[in-house]
């Protein structure tokens, strides 16, 4: 969807809910990571770009304290803040109306807060890895406080994300939705909490998006329990966090290697292994080589498949056909289990590669998949 179909629709949508038109439209996209996955707990690095797909809000304030909140994708809600807190509302009301909460609380209305009329119209595949969540927060946070700083619209986001819904995210897509540039992507160091842009123009290349749309078995369980080992591995070590040992450079592999459970070693390797290929990965954008960017990608999915075992069979036919396909190189991304790939295309191959990811999910009795070609998109905006 354009910015002017995602205002058209968001505006349709207010008027249908609440009468007259809005007073300002709001759009924010949901993102991608290109590399670092499970390591933000261990102090790591991360790469998201933000998607040209965007969630847009179109909001009025109110005077009487109400909020209204309507999306295409879920039910109404009506609140006042005083229903807003730790754990509640409920259901997908908890991001935005933890938004409102989160700004309160981080002290970023300047004004008295009066309530609003808020309508959410999504282009981000709900529930698909690519951060519909972050999106839909986003897009608010930046309605209600447009002139803030938008580190610390980030941080009100993550914050209703984390205490009033309950997901234990960090901030890379808040972050990326925020604060991402076009054409760049945007390295995330959760050690020192800083950030730079890396250009991100892979020239007649295309990055494809495949939404395995495949169900999140085991996904939130299985991720407290991948944290719990990476932190278990860190305290066996004797560090705060694997990023320390990450930084040593080959007396950090040694260290790891020496770790007796099958398990902790083989997390831990992920861990130490993907932050250095998030660092060789930038180093390829500066100089522009997508053969080494490609290399890294899949060997990014390979560990995640093997040392951290959180790839799924849809997420490893979407990696395997697109390879097949010519790929330069091809990831799971996201927390696992389920959600998106991507993959690096050469020019000319992307219907063949769709075609081969579709076949070969059929031939595995998987579900069919989704896709998209994506590029480094702009972060969240006013679009009215
Ligand atoms: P992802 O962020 O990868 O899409 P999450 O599980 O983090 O997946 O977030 C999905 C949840 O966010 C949905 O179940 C819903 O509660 C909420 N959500 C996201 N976008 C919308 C939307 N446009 N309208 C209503 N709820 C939404
Ligand atoms: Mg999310």
């Amino acid at each position: 969807m354009s910015d002017s179909e995602l205002a058209d629709t968001a505006v349709d949508m207010f008027r249908r809910e609440f009468g007259g038109g809005p007073d300002s439209v709001w759009a924010a996209p949901g993102r991608v990571n290109l590399i670092g996955e499970h390591v933000d707990y261990a102090g790591g690095l991360c790469l998201p770009i933000a998607l040209p797909h965007s969630t847009s809000a179109a909001v009025s304030p109110r005077s009487d304290g109400l909020i209204r909140l309507r999306s295409t994708e879920a039910g109404p809600w009506d609140g006042r803040l005083a229903d807003v807190g730790p754990g509640r509302p409920d259901g997908w009301a908890a991001y935005p109306a933890g938004v409102i909460w989160a700004l309160r609380e981080n002290g970023l209305f300047t004004d008295d807060f009066g309530g609003v009329d808020v309508a959410f119209v999504s282009a981000v595949p709900i529930g698909a890895g690519l951060s519909s969540s972050a999106a839909l927060e986003c897009s608010l946070a930046l309605a209600l406080v447009s002139d803030a700083d938008r580190v610390e619209l980030a941080a009100a986001c993550v914050r209703a994300e984390n205490e009033v819904a309950r997901a234990p995210t960090g901030g890379m897509d808040q972050a990326a939705s925020l604060l991402a540039s076009e054409g760049q992507a945007l390295l995330l160091d959760s050690a020192s909490d800083s950030m730079s842009q890396v250009p991100f123009d892979p020239e007649g290349l295309t990055l494809l998006v495949v939404d395995t749309r495949a169900p999140h078995r085991l996904a939130d369980g299985a991720y407290a329990q991948r944290r719990g080992t990476v932190e278990r591995a860190a305290r066996r070590l004797g560090v705060g966090s694997l990023r320390e040992l990450a930084d040593q450079g080959r007396g950090g592999i040694d260290a790891v290697q020496s770790l007796q459970d099958d398990a902790l070693r083989r997390r831990a390797r992920h861990v130490i292994s993907e932050i250095a290929r998030v660092r060789l990965a930038v180093q390829a954008l500066h100089s522009g080589d997508f053969a080494e960017l490609g290399r890294l990608l899949y060997a990014s999915h390979l560990s995640l498949s093997r040392d951290f075992e959180v790839s799924c069979a849809e997420l490893d036919n979407a990696v395997e056909s697109t390879l097949i396909a010519g790929a330069l190189g091809a990831r799971m991304t996201g927390g696992g289990f389920g959600g998106s790939a991507i993959a690096l295309i050469p020019p000319g191959r992307v219907d063949e590669a769709v075609e081969i990811v579709r076949s070969r999910a059929e031939e595995r009795g998987l579900t069919e998949p989704e896709f998209a070609t994506v590029t480094a998109s702009p972060p969240a905006r006013r679009l009215i």
